[in-house]
């Protein structure tokens, strides 16, 4: 079998654990160390930023991984995929907002922007813009002054180096107002990795429903059986061990399951992951709210809980350290897939 129909038969029996390692997380050796321990603890995927030389740690953590594997009694049946995110906050291979003519200064987006890119001139500092989106939602719907520089040329440079370097799954973060946008970068995204596993994040802050649902039905008419749509709940929340911190990453799988899947056949075997929020607590939740899942995808949590271990010097090659942040990683990739 290859590796695009392993992964979804691992998505098809809800067996999908992604750690990630951090939106923009750029310290190739701390993604090399968790690489290893998760790997060890079963994950079978990892994020990682779009820099090569960060995919290129994590496929060595998961390397040396598999070097430890009969000292911890463990199989590691499936090489973990890594996956690259693009377009998440603090990315700036994407998108740059501009303001145009037709904007009245009512100064409403000054004060939405997290990164002080709009000075009281209204001429965006294009170095200091993330592309997040803020702006725009801000600016009255009748003026609609935003508009997005696209970025396409450098992301389309980019993710082939990623995936010479390892990575087989890039993941587009696409929860910003403006569907021709992030179609664009969709389609951008779509062919540079042609042969596996493509992932849109969606969450509510901009969408509603109705618009969630038809960004999907969008992702999917170019991606069509590749497409992954994670279900992204409060992005970059989930540092508590507790249900409401999880409460909307389940929440928005429900809504795509009842509006979408459960209606259209179509999607019904698309896989939805849950993220944004996620922690121990996530798959119980999910289960007690009978919302169907096909992985989780956990960040804060799953690093923290680990943290104290991996960031000791040499960790990699220190088997009583790692057998330490074995355990409760181990605990939490069980806990939160299928049995
Ligand atoms: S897109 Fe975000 S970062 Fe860029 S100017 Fe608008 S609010 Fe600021
Ligand atoms: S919110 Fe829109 S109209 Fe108001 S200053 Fe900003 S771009 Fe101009």
């Amino acid at each position: 079998m290859g590796r695009f129909e392993t992964m979804r038969e691992i998505l098809r029996s809800s067996r999908y654990f992604k750690l990630v390692c951090g939106a923009g997380n750029e310290n190739a050796e701390e993604v090399r160390r968790l690489a290893v321990v998760y790997t060890l603890a079963g994950a079978n995927g990892f994020d990682v930023s779009a820099k090569p030389e960060v995919v290129s740690a994590c496929g060595e953590g998961i390397d040396l991984a598999y070097g430890y594997a009969e000292h911890f009694k463990v199989e590691i049946p499936v090489r973990p995929y890594i996956t690259v995110s693009v377009g998440m906050p603090g990315d700036h291979h994407v998108r740059k907002a501009f303001i145009i003519d037709d904007c009245v200064s009512c100064d409403l987006c000054i004060p939405v922007c997290p990164t002080d890119a709009i000075p009281a001139s209204l001429e965006i500092i294009p170095e200091l813009c993330i592309g997040c989106g803020n702006c725009e939602a801000a600016c009255p719907p009748k003026v609609a002054a935003i508009r997005y520089r696209h970025n396409s040329t450098e992301l389309a440079e980019l993710l082939p180096k990623c995936l010479e370097a390892g990575a087989e799954n890039i993941e587009l973060h696409a929860a910003v107002p403006g569907d021709d946008a992030i179609l664009e970068e969709w389609e951008v995204v779509n062919a540079s990795q042609p042969d596996n596993f493509i992932s849109m994040c969606l969450d509510r802050h901009h969408l509603s429903n109705v618009q969630l649902i038809d960004r999907i039905r969008a992702a999917f008419a170019v991606a069509g059986d590749r497409t992954i749509i994670q279900a992204d709940g409060v992005p970059m929340s989930g540092g508590s061990d507790d249900h409401n911190t999880t409460l909307q990453a389940v929440a928005i799988a429900d809504v795509i399951q009842k509006d979408l899947k459960d209606k259209d056949r179509a999607f019904r075997d698309l896989p939805i992951l849950l993220s944004g929020g996620t922690n121990g607590k996530t798959a119980q939740m999910a289960r007690l709210c009978a919302v169907p899942y096909q992985g989780v995808s956990i960040g804060t949590h799953a690093r923290g809980i680990v943290k104290g271990w991996v960031a000791e010097n040499g960790f990699e090659h220190d088997l009583e350290a790692i057998g330490r942040a074995f355990g409760p990683a181990a605990d939490l990739v069980s806990r939160s897939i299928a049995s």
